[in-house]
């Protein structure tokens, strides 16, 4: 496995297209509004180093026998499935933010079943290829994003009957030895910090849409992909040097438009290449693994949170009450429930026919739905706690000014416990992760990522079993 540094050093000899702010970069590493995304990365890295976190951050590959850093795992148990949450939970902890890795995991385990099954039905190879595919970014311990968000410009309209047929990722040209392929992927988070990009197809497809039903992978420095890097609320403060104003300069989670302008992709990349049939069961196997993903990765970086509220407080001098308790204990009833949801999806999975597990779907979509709200009523409740200087205290700088540093020191001190500086470093990390760069992560990402809410309600009603409950019911009172 790579050492944090060793990623790192990977990354910065990669030769991506990257644009930010109108220009373009010649890496990521050491960009200031890029390098704490990539620091959230590197932590997936630096834990399964440490003795403490080895266990929860390594798995035994059940392709090749060798550890492996967790997030190259496919699950072989329900016991894989909890580790998998406990783990981003973790890394929440740690980072505050979303630390990007876990899409590309959750696309491995959706291919990887999907796979298996397109081969048994059509005797194709896709299968033994992506173990392949496997076992080169396990024992390279690899960063891989998973692509599948297309940008489907008229949501009332297929692929094909787009006025511009590019608006979902598509085969362009098939040729003996690959496939070129052009169109785009939004939001896509880590890519820039991601060795190998891992695509799929965005929605399910009919038979016209052939073309569109694609899933390959190839590195993010391949001829024709450029990334444009998505902005973040308050992203700027990264470029001013100071640390206090951003509230997280450590650590953060970035997202890139990114093009493919007639990509070529070799045969031995290719996953899935027109089999229709296949591309609703990826989606919904990804989906599924990425809604149990956020019951670990929001509930952690929500742990974060409730520990700045209850600093706040504590700098206000009002820990003790009570309406400050309850707030408390309902943001962490709140948390906990998000948890209960990833942990629960994960105890009652079950194997996929490829022999790898998958979530309970049902609890997941639940889960997922869950962190569509409770992320935001939590983020409500960290600033009723915080008050209004959150987001009207002075910067850094006049903070360090002779002239206007001692009168905010006096006028904004509080709790003798705590320093000026150390009680707006704590709203300043409340309004990041509530307002600032990581609500990106924690917020609108709880909201969109892994589907909107609506897409979780229509997998509810789907596995509901309302005629089954309606049973009971007739069974009981006796109905024909
Ligand atoms: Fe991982 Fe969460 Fe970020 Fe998705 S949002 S990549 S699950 S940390
Ligand atoms: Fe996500």
């Amino acid at each position: 496995m790579m050492t944090g540094e060793q990623y790192i050093e990977s990354i910065r000899s990669m030769k991506m297209h990257i644009f930010c702010l109108g220009e373009e970069l010649e890496t990521a590493v050491g960009h200031p509004i890029l390098q704490p995304a990539l620091n959230s990365v590197k932590m997936t890295y630096d834990l399964a180093q440490e003795t403490e976190y080895r266990k929860l951050m390594t798995a035994i590959s059940s392709l090749t026998g060798r550890t492996i850093n967790r997030f190259t795992n496919l699950h072989q148990n329900c016991s894989d499935l909890v580790d998998k949450v406990k783990m981003q939970r973790v890394l929440g902890q740690k980072t505050a933010s979303c630390f990007q890795r876990c899409v590309g995991m959750d696309a491995m385990n959706a291919v990887f079943s999907t796979t298996y099954d397109i081969d048994r039905k059509y005797g194709t190879d896709y299968h033994e290829q992506f173990k392949k595919f496997m076992i080169y970014c396990q024992d390279k311990d690899l960063t891989v994003d998973g692509a599948m968000t297309d940008p489907k410009g008229d949501r009332s309209l297929p692929p094909h009957l787009q006025t511009d047929p590019d608006l979902y990722l598509r085969v362009v040209k098939r040729r003996s030895d690959g496939v070129i392929v052009r169109g785009a992927k939004v939001h896509q988070t880590g890519i820039c910090n991601s060795h190998e990009v891992l695509v799929m197809p965005t929605i399910s497809l009919g038979e016209k849409d052939r073309d569109y039903a694609i899933s390959f992978a190839v590195p993010t420095d391949t001829e024709g992909i450029t990334m444009i890097i998505g902005r973040q609320s308050c992203d700027t403060r990264k470029l001013e040097c100071s640390c206090q104003d951003v509230g997280n300069c450590k650590y953060g989670g970035v997202e890139a438009l990114t093009i493919f302008n007639d990509v070529f992709v070799p045969n031995e990349r290719i996953f899935m290449n027109g089999e229709t049939k296949y591309a609703g069961l990826l989606v919904e196997r990804f989906a599924g693994y990425h809604r149990q993903s956020y019951g670990g990765c929001k509930v952690g970086v929500g742990d974060v949170l409730i520990g700045a509220a209850a600093l706040a407080a504590e700098s206000n001098g009002v820990a003790k009450a009570y309406h400050i308790k309850d707030k408390l204990i309902e943001m962490t009833h709140l948390n906990e429930t998000l948890y209960a949801c990833g942990i629960a999806c994960s105890c009652e999975g079950h194997p996929t026919p490829s022999g790898i597990y998958e979530i309970d779907t049902l609890l997941a979509n639940v889960c997922k739905q869950n962190v569509t709200r409770y992320p935001y009523e939590i983020a409500r409740l960290s600033q009723d706690i915080a008050g209004g200087l959150m987001v009207t205290a002075p910067s850094e700088k006049d903070c360090q000014n002779h002239a206007t540093g001692p009168l905010i020191n006096k006028y904004l001190a509080a709790s003798s416990s705590f320093s000026t500086t150390n009680r707006l470093k704590i709203f300043r990390l409340i309004e990041n992760l509530t307002m600032g760069t990581a609500a990106v992560g924690y917020l609108t990402e709880s909201m969109h990522g892994a589907g909107s809410p609506q897409a979780q309600r229509i997998m509810i009603s789907r596995q509901g079993s309302l005629e089954k409950k309606k049973g009971y019911v007739k069974s009981i009172l006796d109905i024909e």
